[in-house]
């Protein structure tokens, strides 16, 4: 009888591996590292990976370990994936099993599905594409002189078959989106060859899918982002692995993705700030796209108006190659004026009712006057931030948080104002009177979507209004329909979230007013300015897409008029603007001229929480390597509460990114032994975090 021992990562939270006999007769295969299999875990039965295989035949009597169930119908992980699945749980301090995991459908996970899925593979096999050639466009279009030597730099890097990073810069509607196609198009004409393109957010990825099946309709696409159903996403997982599907677009989970024959990776609007995964291996799809990419010596392509500041660093080291498109690629299109209105001078304090400035509503009036489209963009939805005693100052604030709720306007299911927490989701009812001092009039302080909308509603009655946030097209299609009405022209005025900002292609606006920018100003988190500045350069974005008679102007108001944002952004000043944060940077130490990671403890009590990381930080104290690696104070978090639980952190910061691998690994030995003592506390480690 041939068995082995072979050892396996669970599909469970734990970095052990654990040894398992493998029977040939049994199973009827040879055992391959990356296999997926059935094993009984206590008494459960759940799967993992096969990641080691040794030949210990004779010796097979002594050991009292359980076979291996079953083998899953599926080829086992390719030694690329591998490679990858290594190097993030490595780098992001998780066990290989759960990294593992996150490279399959979660379907995969449960045996009992096994069969179920191979019949559903083995029919799309079967299935022919159907092929709509007719469908064919927009490629007759002669790319401008920028474009093309982009386009040229691209089609020389990809014939050198070697691993480059470059940077595709450009405003929005500089034609980014075309050179990248055209280059694509090239890639993919070896009908071996397939190219993977993440995008940023979900609702951008329907327009982008259509667009690109209409392009390359002779060539199968797939999509893969976490609201597909669990059919769909098999089918995407199986066609990017066996090599069918030549173009694979995903949000930023779409990077673990098994992809046969990867010739390409292109990192749309990389600095978004979605492309970090907030919970579970908190990874940057962007770094381990970089990562992959010169893995396999294969380009890798990032595109932005607003490059991150890690990026700008790499450009301006020649680490990534910079093309630069400067021009609005659309014959007609103007780049908008911007007007900075001092909001105290403008707007008298106290008068709720004054949420625009004059010269802001006149011109308002006036566009739709001519038939144009205006958008206010405020980043903030609900009613409005706080509900207040004016008497007592007491503030209605979330249970589970250390926030306020936000208070909401009716809605249609209660029909009741609602007061709702960002954080963690809760919903409760605003009280008649102050639960502290019994006085009647609470107030509403500051504003959201939902406020600007009834102001905006009384100011221009005139105007056909509508509103887009995550609350309005919370329900499936609502967001395509809210768009479709701003595309035929039939809303005249949309006030909205970032939700308006992203990917569409709004002919007909020519007036933006940006609200609220101020408090990222003067932000706690260090990266909010560089996020101000790539939201408004989008912003901007959006007006002047095609030709006018009325030019466009933005609109911004702000109490801080003298900021240099704001200079920058009048002036087109992009390059400046990104150079003068990373000097701000570099005299900071912050990143990229450091690495940071963080050490959360979430518990009970806060006072365990900071006692438990204090402890962690003096055995990480070593006078050795004081110098390089800084083990920050102990601080609660800035946001202490979240969802009942209380929050402490500890930053740990160094210059050189494997000085910094080894303390964090020095810290993850210890967590795992304390984690053995006290089930309380939940601690882990954040690499690269992004918010604070
Ligand atoms: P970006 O990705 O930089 O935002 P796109 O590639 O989406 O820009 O181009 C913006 C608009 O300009 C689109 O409507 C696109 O069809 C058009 N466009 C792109 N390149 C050209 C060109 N060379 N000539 C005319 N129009 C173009
Ligand atoms: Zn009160
Ligand atoms: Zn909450």
């Amino acid at each position: 009888m041939t068995q082995k021992k072979v050892k396996i990562a669970l599909d469970l939270p734990l970095f052990q591996l654990y040894d398992y006999i493998w029977s040939e007769e049994l199973l009827n295969h040879h055992p391959k590292v990356g296999m997926l299999v059935e094993v009984e875990f206590g008494r459960k039965k759940i799967a993992g990976f096969v990641i080691d295989e040794k030949v210990e035949g004779e010796k097979l009597g002594k050991w009292e370990l359980k076979q291996v169930i079953s083998v899953a119908p599926l080829e086992p992980i390719s030694k690329e994936q591998l490679r990858l699945c290594k190097f993030a749980a490595k780098y992001y301090l998780k066990p290989i099993g759960e990294v593992l995991f996150t490279t399959l459908p979660t379907e995969w996970k449960k045996a009992s599905n096994w069969p179920r899925l191979q019949k559903q593979q083995i029919k799309q096999k079967s299935e022919k594409e159907t092929i709509d050639i007719d469908e064919k466009v927009n490629q007759g279009r002669e790319l401008n002189v920028e474009q093309q030597i982009a386009l040229e730099e691209l089609k020389k890097v990809s014939n050198e078959k070697k691993y480059k990073n470059l940077l595709l810069r450009g405003i929005t509607g500089s034609g980014k989106t075309a050179v990248y196609l055209r280059w694509i198009e090239e890639i993919i004409q070896d009908s071996e060859s397939q190219v993977l393109i993440l995008v940023p957010e979900i609702n951008l990825t329907p327009q982008l899918e259509v667009e690109l099946k209409k392009i390359f309709s002779k060539n199968t696409v797939v999509v893969m982002h976490s609201h597909l159903t669990p059919a769909q996403r098999n089918e995407s997982f199986w066609k990017a692995k066996e090599g069918v599907a030549q173009l694979v677009v995903g949000t930023r989970l779409a990077i673990m993705a098994p992809i046969k024959n990867l010739k390409a990776i292109i990192v749309d609007e990389e600095n978004d700030a979605s492309y970090k995964q907030q919970e579970g291996m908190r990874y940057s799809a962007r770094d381990l796209a970089i990562w992959r990419g010169s893995d396999l010596k294969i380009p890798v392509l990032l595109t932005s108006a607003t490059p991150s500041c890690e990026t700008w660093q790499k450009v301006l080291d020649k680490k990534i190659t910079s093309l630069n498109l400067n021009q609005r690629a659309k014959k007609g299109a103007q780049n908008a004026q911007v007007i900075i209105v001092e909001a105290k001078k403008e707007i008298k304090k106290g008068q709720n009712e004054k949420i625009l400035a004059d010269i802001v509503k006149k011109r308002i009036i006036e566009t739709g006057e001519k038939g144009y489209q205006s958008i206010i963009f405020i980043n903030r939805r609900g009613y409005a931030p706080i509900l207040s005693c004016q008497s007592c100052n007491w503030k209605f604030k979330c249970q589970q948080c250390s926030s306020y709720m936000v208070l909401h306007k009716k809605d249609t299911i209660n029909h009741k104002q609602m007061m709702q927490c960002h954080h963690c989701g809760l919903i409760e009812w605003p009280p008649e009177k102050c639960p502290e001092c019994g006085n009647q009039d609470l107030k509403d302080v500051g504003s959201g979507t939902q406020k600007i909308e009834d102001y905006l509603e009384k100011t221009f009655p005139s105007q056909e209004l509508i509103r887009i946030d995550a609350d309005s097209s919370r329900k499936k299609g609502e967001a395509s329909k809210l768009f479709e009405r701003i595309h035929t022209g039939k809303a005249q005025l949309i006030v909205g979230t970032q939700m308006i900002t992203k990917g569409h292609d709004f002919e007909k606006v020519s007036t933006i007013v940006v609200l609220d920018v101020d408090k990222s100003l003067y932000s706690y988190d260090f990266r909010a300015e560089e996020k101000l500045f790539a939201q408004l350069v989008q912003v901007a974005g959006r007006a002047g897409r095609s030709e006018q008679e009325m030019a466009p102007v933005i609109f911004i108001q702000t109490e801080f008029p003298e900021h240099p944002i704001f200079q920058a952004i009048k002036e087109n000043q992009i390059e400046a603007y990104l150079n003068y944060i990373l000097e701000q940077r570099k005299q900071l130490g912050l990143p990229p001229y450091s690495y940071q990671a963080l050490v959360v403890t979430e518990g009970k009590k806060l006072e365990d929480c900071i006692n438990s990381l204090n402890m962690l930080k003096r055995d990480l104290t070593n006078s050795l390597d004081q110098k390089e690696v800084k083990l920050n104070d102990v601080v609660p978090r800035q946001l202490v509460k979240l969802a009942g639980k209380e929050r402490a952190q500890l930053l740990i910061e160094s210059k050189d990114r494997l000085k910094l691998q080894n303390k964090l690994e020095q810290a993850l030995d210890l967590i795992e032994l304390e984690k053995k003592q006290n089930r309380t506390l939940r601690t882990y480690i954040e690499r690269d975090p992004t918010s604070f």
